[in-house]
């Protein structure tokens, strides 16, 4: 590990945890990565399939709950530590970074309520789980329904409309039916859901309420795995909800919270998402500078051609840049409140942008063998390439940042108190 890293208040404490976790990203998530990718989705999540061991071995280290706080059995890290252990991530495979980072949605969002009988139920066995048997998911997606959901402020938002998965109140219980579309990360393999649903039809979008749901009530089922250009390794699936009874515990925010509720998701996610994307601008970056020292044409390296190393120098500027604008999204939204949506999303459209760039200049600096797969960059291509529709498409995400700056309207900071972390 010898990419420098500019911030010097980084304690022994937080460089061993990095090392830690970039030996665990070149030794473990890169070859499970590399394997899953070549393989078709319904292998990835065959019995025997790497991608089980690779859980097995992030769970009997912690890594499946460094989101969550050492009050509920968690990793309990610091922002910092955080994007320091997130970036390693998605420097081995930005596809089993997400499937590793959804698992804990449940457990999260229950340890989030403060409410000690789900925390009982969701969020303890999962901390105390080492064989990464208990995974989440999070079914927000609909198969007619994607950018409408995140469309707040937009003129649709709040219209009459009826989705295409809906929850009916009867009595003290919720009925669920319908579908979640085929881009449910981890869906395939999910034992919990962390569901957002419509409840009221005539508030359109903003009518949804969010249910975290274990998946083995009856009724529950999946579809099969998406094939999809990258992130192999990341399985999707869409989720089938046929008269579903769920208790009302189980609904933890309705309407009334939901907008709200969700500008603290996405603030936090993209923020993720950015610092995973700053993990893929730098392998690229990496494979490239070693390629340039070792590939000989001209009669001399390549790293020798000063044009070479201009364009060496672009993919190491994007990556500090990718790096600043996602700690920054980070340790604002861990800090303080997850409410500060407009930064990480700042952070998720330039970050996803920028790695995109530095995998296509990879495969260009390695001329013919970029576009092999014997080389790292072509897969760090196709994952980087759905980064940018990933977590909200890009342009949605920027439509909806650039309300936040002339709108003012009730914001998670102003109003929730932030407990992981
Ligand atoms: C790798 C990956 C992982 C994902 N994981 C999950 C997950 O775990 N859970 C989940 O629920 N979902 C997940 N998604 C779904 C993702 O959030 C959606 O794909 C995304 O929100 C876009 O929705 P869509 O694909 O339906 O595109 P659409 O919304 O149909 O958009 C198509 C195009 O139209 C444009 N567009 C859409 N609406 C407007 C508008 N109002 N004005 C102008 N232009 C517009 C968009 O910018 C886009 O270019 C994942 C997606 C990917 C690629």
């Amino acid at each position: 590990m010898d990419y420098f890293d500019v911030n010097l208040d980084l304690t022994e404490e937080d460089l061993a945890l990095k090392a830690a976790a970039n030996q665990f990203a070149r030794e473990v998530i890169r070859p499970t990565a590399k394997a899953l990718d070549e393989m078709t989705p319904e292998e990835v999540i065959a019995d025997g399939s790497p991608l089980f061991d690779f859980l097995r071995k992030s769970y009997e280290l912690g890594y499946h709950k460094m989101l969550l706080p050492e009050a509920v059995g968690g990793m309990g890290l610091t922002p910092l530590q955080t994007h320091v252990l997130m970036e390693e991530m998605g420097y081995g495979s930005f596809g089993l970074a997400v499937q590793l980072a959804v698992c804990s949605f449940v457990p999260y969002t229950a340890a989030f309520t403060g409410n000690e009988e789900l925390i009982k139920e969701f969020t303890v066995p999962y901390c105390e789980c080492t064989d990464g048997s208990l995974r989440s998911c999070w079914g927000g997606t609909e198969p007619d329904h994607g950018s409408d959901n995140i469309g707040m402020g937009e003129d649709f938002f709040t219209q009459p409309i009826r989705t295409n998965c809906v929850a009916k109140r009867d009595g003290d219980d919720w009925v669920i039916n319908g579908q979640k579309a085929a881009w449910v990360s981890g869906g395939t393999i999910s034992t919990h859901c962390q569901l957002h649903i419509q409840t009221d039809p005539d508030m359109g979008f903003a009518g949804f309420s969010i249910f975290l749901i274990p998946m083995d009530l009856p009724g529950c089922s999946k579809g099969k795995p998406l094939n999809k250009i990258g992130q192999r390794d990341l399985n999707q699936g869409e989720l089938f909800f046929e008269d579903v009874r769920v208790s009302d515990k189980y609904r933890i925010i309705g309407p009334d919270m939901y907008p709200m509720m969700e500008d603290g998701i996405l603030a936090l996610a993209n923020a993720w998402m950015a610092t995973w994307a700053t993990g893929l601008a730098r392998a690229a970056y990496e494979e490239a500078l070693t390629y340039c020292k070792e590939r000989v044409q001209g009669g001399r390296v390549l790293a020798e051609h000063y044009s070479i190393k201009q364009r060496i120098f672009e993919m190491f500027s994007r990556v500090e840049t990718c790096r600043a604008l996602s700690r920054a999204a980070i340790n604002l939204n861990m800090r303080i409140a997850p409410g500060f949506a407009e930064y990480s999303m700042a952070a998720k459209t330039t970050a996803t942008r920028l790695c995109l760039e530095n995998a296509s200049d990879a495969i260009q600096l390695l001329g013919g063998n970029g576009l092999s797969k014997e080389y790292l960059p072509e897969k760090l291509f196709r994952d980087a390439r759905a980064t940018l529709i990933e977590d909200g498409n890009n342009e949605i995400l920027a439509r909806r940042g650039g309300h936040m700056l002339f709108e003012s309207y009730p914001r998670p900071r102003d109003t929730i108190p932030f407990i992981p972390g």
